[in-house]
């Protein structure tokens, strides 16, 4: 079990709760399972990069929508907005001691965390995320409108990450048959805030095609994104809040054993058996459950961030 430092001070400037949100349509995806967003290199200086949504039929399978259907609203800067202002879910979420006892305010210990952590990591490379945003229906994101349905993903344009916090026991446990445990959700932020860190380190811009497959540019930004993930696990207990007070305190082999469990139930092989389909690599767009555990597992065991450059390596 992790454990919070009762003293840490809670940082929630960053954390929103859109509510729930009616309507809209349901696109795109992101950890897997669902679809995902591949930012395309948009012409020259890459000003608005444009976000081709990959939609995988799996998605739908499982969840019982067209994920083409239900028209995506255009992104509306009045509507998001709302979503900003949103909820006070996170009002209460002061300390450690919040941390330990209330899975939300957990969520914003994490998050301080994973922002202290990269914020070290690459110094003068990195801003935070915009914000993290929870919500329950469907949401207006940077990249277009998003349903529960596709899962936690973050958005370049807007530089947030977006997630329904039902996705964990609705899909990754009754629908993919994933672990329980409060480290799946850890693993799934820190996979959503490596998408962050691959968008500051350029690597989103070394995606040039929208191929899919075991060594797809599209898989190695999942990879990437899963190394990164090992890579904070790694050092997660000596992340420190604003006042230099540990924000972790104890992360055990289960916690990790958790977070690999996860990242082989959202393989992409692995929801294809359970979807009663053959595996077919071709479709692959996050990697196999064996790629997915070996990645997290060199970010943990290597703990650099050269190491989780799956752009270079000449198979992942
Ligand atoms: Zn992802």
């Amino acid at each position: 079990m992790v454990r919070f430092n009762p003293k840490a001070r809670l940082d929630t400037s960053r954390m929103r709760d859109a509510g729930s949100g009616g309507g809209g349509g349901g696109l795109g995806g992101g950890l897997g399972g669902g679809g995902m967003r591949l930012p395309i290199p948009g012409g020259k200086g890459g000003a608005g990069g444009i976000v081709v949504l990959l939609v995988i039929v799996v998605a739908g399978y499982f969840l019982g929508i067209n994920p083409l259907g239900g028209g995506a609203n255009v992104y509306s800067p009045a509507r998001l907005s709302d979503a900003q202002q949103g909820t006070d879910r996170y009002a209460n979420c002061l300390t450690g001691d919040d941390a330990n006892n209330s899975p939300d305010c957990a969520r914003v210990a994490i998050e301080n965390s994973l922002t202290s952590y990269w914020s070290k990591e690459l110094g003068s490379r990195f801003h935070p995320e915009k914000a993290m945003v929870t919500f329950t229906g469907s949401v207006d994101t940077g990249c277009g409108a998003a349903s529960s349905a596709v899962g936690p993903f973050y958005c370049p344009t807007d530089e947030t990450i977006y997630l329904d916090t039902s996705f964990f026991k609705d899909v990754l446990q009754n629908q993919l048959g994933g672990p329980t445990g409060q480290f799946v959700e850890y693993y799934v932020l820190a996979h959503e805030y490596g998408h962050h860190v691959s968008n500051l380190l350029g690597f989103m811009g070394k995606v040039r095609s929208q191929q899919t497959g075991p060594q797809s540019d599209g898989v190695r930004l999942e990879l990437q994104a899963d190394c990164y993930a090992g890579l904070w696990a790694q050092h997660a207990t000596s992340t420190d809040d604003a006042s230099g007070e540990k924000l972790l305190l104890d992360l055990t082999q289960e916690d990790i054993d958790q977070a690999i469990e996860a990242a082989k139930s959202v393989g992409d092989d692995y929801i294809q058996k359970r979807s009663g389909g053959r595996v077919n690599q071709e479709a692959w767009t996050h990697g196999s459950s064996e790629q997915r555990k070996k990645w997290f597992m060199v970010g943990y065991d290597k703990g650099t961030v050269d190491a989780c450059d799956t752009f270079s390596a000449p198979r992942v």
